[in-house]
């Protein structure tokens, strides 16, 4: 068995540095000329932001640098990822807020819905009106929120968004789902040729990538050179994680799992299948009406009910062969940490594995009792 904890290779080093990477490639953007759309949810579809001609950037905050700003007008025992992200928008730390023409919210959870009034005070932001079930009476909501959201791209940026240019952004995104899946497929591997952690760096890391079409071929070079160093990480339990996203401050959980004896084989949360899972049916007559289908059926918790996640993690299961699922929960996330008994009960009533829920925050003050309960969960399995 080899020792996983060593440095990422150097053939990492391109998807790991993504996000640091991008602030330049971002002015790339801007100087052409084009839109840049800040998000913040897996539910916006990029297709929109490709088919007007520019592009999207993830605003979600994963680091306590501007945790103690954003206190100063938020709840304290509010999430993390809210606080952190309203932070970095007021402090004008993070480029990306910075260079966004527009920034796009959507009414998932409560604390991001008001979070986003007070967005709205300093910068551009428009919140579309998610619907919380996955009804046909949702669905229709939804496609008049897209168009509407058109609408408002095509006035703002002074571009038309036409059915040729969705089709096409369609084609990209599909392209760019379906090659990611296929890179996280390697993870079905009996002798495993990458780390978890390895794993997350690469996922986080393309989504900075704004040449979407280049991502296929990337992925697909990175996975030749992957098997090509023949790296095989066996007899270690198999982790799957779900719940909240996931990112820098939130790795200590991939670390606790991965220096404690166990491998993470699959990432169900945002960031990872969660948002790549399904693709877009292409070829219909409406391809807002296939945008709207495709997202709203998006396993979040802030569904209910939200079966499709379970019907997600049904899968991964079985296909990863895994041994133990992990849920983290960000601090005062509501919508997962209520889900988690459906969780519990799912992995361990229907699939007969174990099942273990952590909550954290983005400081690492709790690193050492994270390693002590994942330790002991990993230990048992
Ligand atoms: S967990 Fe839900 S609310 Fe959060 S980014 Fe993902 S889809 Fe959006
Ligand atoms: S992690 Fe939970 S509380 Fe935080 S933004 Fe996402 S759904 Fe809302």
């Amino acid at each position: 068995m080899i020792d996983i904890r060593k440095e990422l290779p150097e053939i990492f080093d391109d998807f790991a540095d993504g996000r640091k990477n991008a602030f330049l490639k971002v002015r790339d953007v801007k100087e052409n000329g084009n839109p840049l759309i800040g998000v913040f949810c897996t539910f916006f579809p990029q297709e929109l932001a490709l088919a007007i001609g520019g592009t999207s950037v993830s605003l979600c905050s994963t680091s306590d640098e501007t945790i103690s700003e954003a206190e100063k007008d938020l709840p304290r025992n509010l999430c993390p990822l809210i606080k952190s992200s309203y932070g970095f928008a007021i402090t004008d730390k993070c480029p990306f807020f910075y260079f966004s023409d527009l920034i796009v919210g959507e009414t998932t959870c409560d604390g991001k819905k008001k979070m986003y009034e007070y967005l709205g005070e300093t910068k551009n932001v428009h919140v579309m009106e998610l619907p919380n079930t996955q009804s046909e009476e949702g669905l229709v909501l939804w496609e008049k929120e897209i168009h509407k959201m058109i609408n408002i791209l095509e006035e703002q940026f002074g571009r038309k968004i036409t059915k040729e240019k969705l089709e096409e952004a369609i084609k990209i995104k599909n392209a760019e789902r379906s090659a990611v899946k296929d890179f996280y497929g390697i993870m079905k591997e009996e002798e495993i040729p990458v780390t978890g952690l390895e794993l997350w760096h690469v996922l986080t890391g393309i989504t900075f990538e704004f040449n979407k079409q280049n991502i296929p071929e990337q992925l697909k070079e990175l996975k030749e050179k992957i098997y090509s160093e023949n790296k095989k990480i066996t007899g270690r339990p198999r982790i799957l994680i779900t719940g909240c996203p996931i990112g820098a401050a939130t790795e200590k959980v991939i670390e606790a799992v991965e220096n404690n004896g166990g491998i993470v084989v699959g990432y169900e949360n945002c960031g990872g299948a969660k948002a790549i899972d399904r693709n877009v049916e292409e070829g219909t007559d409406d391809p807002v009406r296939a945008i709207a289908e495709k997202y709203i059926q998006i396993g979040c918790a802030c569904m209910s009910p939200n079966p499709n996640r379970i019907e997600l993690l049904n899968r991964l299961i079985d296909e990863y062969k895994v041994d133990g699922v992990i849920d983290m929960h960000l601090q005062a996330c509501q919508p997962f940490q209520v889900e988690s008994l459906k969780i519990k009960r799912f992995a361990n009533n229907d699939k007969n594995i174990p099942y273990i829920s952590v909550e954290t925050d983005y400081s690492q003050s709790d690193v050492g009792q994270l390693n002590t309960r994942i330790a002991a969960f990993i230990e048992m399995l």
